[in-house]
C-alpha cells in the first residue's frame, strides 16, 4: 500500500484472457496445429547452433529475421522496411513509444482489441475511441471526422478487426491516408485468414510514409509461443522503433525459431485454408441453431445474443470448452479449432440457447 505506484495503475489487475487447463481452448484465436516433427527438429537444431554463442548478445538488429519477413511479405519490401519484436504487442508499444507519449493521442474504433488501452497506458499516451458503425464496419468519413475531432498522432485501424472479424477495405485506408498526416497503423494480425487476403494495406506502403502495417506470426503462422510480431513501414518509421526498443529485445532463440518457421512458410501456413473453412462453417451452422453471427474475415466468430453471456460461457466451460467472453454485450467469441475441437464445441452448445 505504501509503494509509490503510478496513480493510474492503482487498482489495476494484470490483464489477459483466463489461461485455464481445459480440454478445448477456443478463446485466444490460436492456430491449433503445431509444426511437423521435421520442422520442430530443425527449430531445435537452430537453437542448438545459437546456443554455441549464447554467451554473446544476439543480433540487436535481427537482420536475418527482418530480411526473411520482408521476403515473406513481398510488395518490394526490404529489411529496412521491416521491424520485429516479441509479438505485435511489443511492436505496438514501440510505435506508441515513438509516436505517442505524454500529451499525445492514439485514436481507435470500438469494439476492438482489448490490449490497445494497455499499450497506451504504458506509454503515457491518451487513448481515445470512437464507435464503429452498427455493423462494425468503418468508412473514411467516420475515421476522418474522428481524426478532426481528436487530433491524434496515431490512428489505429484493425482489419480484420478483433473481436468482430470485420474487414476494412484497402480503398477505405487509402482515403483515410489522403486525409491525415498522423501515423496510420493498420493491424492486420489476422490478414492471412481473410476472404480477400490480397486486399492488404501493404500495397499502399510505397506511396505513404505515415503508414504502418502490423502483422504477427502468432495466428496464421501457428507460432504464438515463439512471440514474434512485426511491422512494415517506411524505413524512417523502422528507425524510430529502433530508438525506443530495449537493447537486444529479441532473444537468439526467438530469432532462430522464427527464421526456421519462415524458411518453411508454406508448411507453417498450410492449415489456414482449413481454418477458414471452419470459420465459414460457423457462419452457417450457428445461425441455423438460432444464434446471431457477425460476418468474419478472421479465424474466429462472434456469436450471440445472450441475455446472460457469462452463464452461457460457464455452461460451455463446464463441458470443457473455453471460449472468450469479450466484445459487444450479449456476445461470445469462438476461435476456429480442429474438427475434434469443433465437434466438442457444437456438442457443448446444445446446452446453450440464444435469447434473441
Ligand atoms: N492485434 C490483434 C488484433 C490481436 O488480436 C492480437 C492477439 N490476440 C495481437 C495484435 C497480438 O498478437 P501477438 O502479440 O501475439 O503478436
Amino acid at each position: 500500500a505504501d509503494l509509490p505506484l503510478r496513480p493510474e495503475l492503482v487498482g489495476d489487475e494484470p490483464y489477459g484472457a483466463p489461461q485455464l487447463d481445459v480440454p478445448v481452448c477456443l478463446n485466444v484465436n490460436e492456430n491449433p496445429y503445431p509444426p511437423s516433427d521435421a520442422i520442430r527438429r530443425e527449430m531445435a537444431d537452430a537453437i542448438l547452433a545459437a546456443s554455441g554463442r549464447i554467451d554473446r548478445y544476439p543480433d540487436r538488429e535481427a537482420s536475418a529475421l527482418r530480411a526473411a519477413l520482408a521476403g515473406y511479405l513481398g510488395h518490394g519490401l526490404t529489411s529496412a522496411n521491416v521491424w520485429a519484436a516479441n509479438g505485435s504487442n511489443e511492436v505496438m508499444t514501440h510505435i506508441l513509444g515513438a509516436f505517442g507519449g505524454p500529451g499525445r493521442r492514439c485514436l481507435t474504433f470500438t469494439p476492438t482489441y482489448s490490449m490497445y488501452p494497455e499499450y497506451a497506458r504504458n506509454t503515457h499516451t491518451d487513448y481515445v475511441t470512437v464507435p464503429r458503425r452498427a455493423d462494425y464496419t468503418l468508412d473514411a468519413g467516420l475515421v476522418l471526422d474522428a481524426v478532426a475531432a481528436h487530433d491524434p498522432t496515431v490512428v489505429l485501424i484493425t482489419t480484420p478487426n478483433n473481436p468482430t472479424g470485420t474487414s476494412t477495405p484497402v480503398a477505405v485506408i487509402e482515403e483515410v491516408l489522403a486525409g491525415t498526416d498522423a501515423i496510420v497503423v493498420v493491424d492486420e494480425a489476422y490478414q492471412e485468414f481473410s476472404r480477400t487476403p490480397d486486399d492488404t494495406a501493404l500495397s499502399l506502403l510505397a506511396n505513404h510514409g505515415n503508414l504502418v502495417v502490423s502483422r504477427t506470426m502468432s495466428k496464421a503462422f501457428a507460432l504464438a509461443g515463439g512471440r514474434v510480431g512485426y511491422l512494415a513501414a517506411a524505413s524512417a518509421i523502422v528507425d524510430a522503433c529502433r530508438i525506443v526498443r530495449l537493447p537486444y529485445h529479441l532473444s537468439a532463440q526467438t530469432q532462430a525459431i522464427a527464421e526456421v518457421a519462415l524458411a518453411h512458410a508454406e508448411e507453417m501456413l498450410a492449415k489456414v485454408d482449413l481454418l477458414r473453412g471452419v470459420r465459414d462453417d460457423l457462419a452457417v451452422r450457428l445461425p441455423a441453431l438460432g444464434f446471431d453471427v457477425v460476418p468474419s474475415d478472421a479465424n474466429f466468430v462472434l456469436f450471440g445474443r445472450f441475455a446472460d453471456r457469462h452463464a452461457a460461457w460457464r455452461t460451455l466451460l463446464d463441458q470443457g470448452v473455453l471460449v472468450r467472453e469479450t466484445g459487444p454485450a450479449g456476445y461470445l467469441r469462438v476461435s476456429a479449432g480442429t474438427p475434434q475441437e469443433m465437434a466438442a464445441f457444437y456438442a457443448a452448445l446444445e446446452g446453450v440457447r440464444a435469447d434473441g
